[in-house]
């Protein structure tokens, strides 16, 4: 398949060519064909140029007409649904329902947003002294930005725009230069979907243009998703240049299978979650922590499940878990299990080297599992991001909380458990943002924040629910008297 796609920055309501848009090639990770390519060096002064010219008038209209568009949105995403759960996997390779999941997931977002009539109320209070009335507006900051990742190309970004907007603020985004497509169909439904021009924007590229948005005396505020080292460093750069910022970096999730945990129910959702989205996932679980006399049962069952799994094109029907993003990426990956072997972690199941009949130009790694990985060890700290699950193991429900909190990253953990006791000790003690308790992707709802601590988190407030309308709002508090003298003299 030669390039069909045309990836084209959006900006002030029309598509734009970028500058030098030669850029990188952008391959179906299942089959390696090249689908487009992704532009460089967008136009971010253009973009933000769109966007202070639409702040002044978007934010002067009122929130229950600012909804409108969303609302329009919701519906077109609605009706685009399968066409966009395609271009989904064809670009990030996880199958067609976990495309389908993840943009339902986002489009409970835009519904969210669409209360911001009722969430962007302030607070007031009368005679705080005599004749003296305190009001708190919230009021939008003007041009915001989100810095997205490829595991997520459509949810991602809308963990972030539906809310930018809906507070009056107006939107730049830089989708990843590996996944852009999603967000061009995204955008042609924001097109069409009513809000003004310049009030949403899309610009392509990679550093330079995340450099150009960090610097930018008009952009605001910063949102990122990625991996922990870019978010330290888009965090330190925001700061420096005065704007706020929310970084949600990178993990390491752990499960924690205590002996009373239902057996089938446990491997079956663990299975999922370590290796759904081949891995993929910001909440996968990486380590699986076998608590006393759960190793011998987990093991075994865990292996079966994993065997069993059918890997290949995403697009295809019965296919369960499809390829990791690029070739590089299935090098790093096969490159850390042979590391945790060298190590002497044993592969109960070992996915290098494979290779899916009809799709040889595909990045598959197959499901892995290394049993007896060291504590600490290089596989227990590193992110791996693939469907690599490592298995150790610990005498307590205590000495399992201590191996979490060793690591440095502190995104999810979840339990398996049927003892109450033991799930509230862990529930209160595991220093990570989400938590699950018999549940594998500790996923919150739109209208919770996705929290996340640690290396895994830069910042105060968190994605989605109430953390937006307070990142992307100022609170501005009004003291007011008015003498009744005074009132007379008009
Ligand atoms: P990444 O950090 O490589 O890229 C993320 C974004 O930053 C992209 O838009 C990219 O163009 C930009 N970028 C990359 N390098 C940059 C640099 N040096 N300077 C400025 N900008 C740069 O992340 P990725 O590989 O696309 O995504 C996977 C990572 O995202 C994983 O670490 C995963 O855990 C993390 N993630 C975290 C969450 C969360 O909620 N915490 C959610 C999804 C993904």
């Amino acid at each position: 398949m030669s390039a069909q796609y045309e990836v084209l920055d959006y900006i002030g309501g029309e598509w734009r060519k970028p500058p030098n848009a030669e850029g990188v090639e952008v391959r179906n990770p299942a089959t390696g064909d090249v689908l487009a390519r992704s532009p460089m060096a967008g136009s971010v002064s253009e973009a933000v140029a769109a966007a202070s010219a639409a702040f002044p008038e978007w934010r002067a209209v009122p929130p229950a007409e600012r909804i409108q568009p969303l609302f329009r949105l919701k519906q077109l995403l609605d009706e685009n649904f399968d066409a966009i759960a395609r271009v989904i996997t064809t670009e990030n390779g996880k199958t067609l329902d976990e495309a389908r999941a993840e943009l339902r997931r986002g489009i409970e977002n835009v519904e969210t947003a669409c209360g911001i009539p009722l969430m962007m109320q302030g607070d007031n209070l009368e005679n705080v002294a005599r004749g003296i009335d305190e009001l708190m507006f919230r009021q939008p900051l003007g041009v915001v930005t989100a810095i997205t990742p490829f595991n997520f190309p459509a949810m991602i970004p809308l963990w972030f725009l539906p809310y930018a907007v809906a507070c009056g603020n107006t939107f730049v985004l830089k989708p990843s230069e590996r996944v852009p497509l999603s967000i061009v169909h995204i955008m042609e439904l924001i097109g069409q979907a009513g809000f003004p021009p310049g009030v949403v924007n899309a610009v392509n590229g990679g550093k330079p243009v995340v450099d150009a948005l960090l610097e930018h005396r008009d952009v605001k505020a910063v949102s990122f998703v990625g991996s922990t080292p870019v978010a330290r460093y888009i965090y330190a750069q925001a700061a420096a240049h005065g704007k706020r910022v929310q970084c949600q970096g990178g993990a390491k999730n752990h499960v924690v299978v205590m002996p009373d945990a239902d057996r089938e129910t446990t491997s079956r959702i663990v299975a999922d979650s370590a290796f759904g989205c081949a891995g993929q996932r910001c909440l996968a679980v990486s380590v699986a922590v076998t608590v006393g006399e759960s190793r011998d049962w987990f093991c075994s069952s865990i292996r079966d499940l994993a065997a069993s799994l059918k890997v290949g094109n995403g697009l295809e029907t019965g296919v369960q878990m499809g390829p990791v993003i690029t070739a590089q990426s299935r090098e790093r990956i096969e490159a850390l299990i042979a590391k945790g072997a060298g190590q002497g972690a044993q592969a109960l199941l070992d996915g290098r080297g494979l290779s899916v009949p009809g799709y040889e130009g595909g990045s598959f790694v197959g499901p892995t599992i290394l049993d007896g990985v060291p504590a600490a060890s290089e596989l227990t700290g590193t992110e791996i991001f693939g469907p690599v699950l490592s298995v150790v193991h610990a005498g307590s429900v205590e000495e399992a909380i201590r191996l979490i909190s060793d690591c440095e990253y502190g995104n999810a953990a979840s339990i398996f458990t049927s003892d109450g006791a033991a799930a509230r000790k862990f529930r209160h003690e595991a220093p990570t943002g989400n938590v699950g308790v018999n549940i594998g992707v500790a996923a919150p709802m739109a209208y919770f924040p996705f929290s996340g601590w640690r290396a895994s988190f830069l910042g105060a407030l968190h994605a989605q629910g109430k953390d937006a309308i307070e990142f992307y709002t100022d609170k501005k508090v009004v003291i007011e008297r008015w003498p009744k003298e005074w009132s007379r003299r008009f």
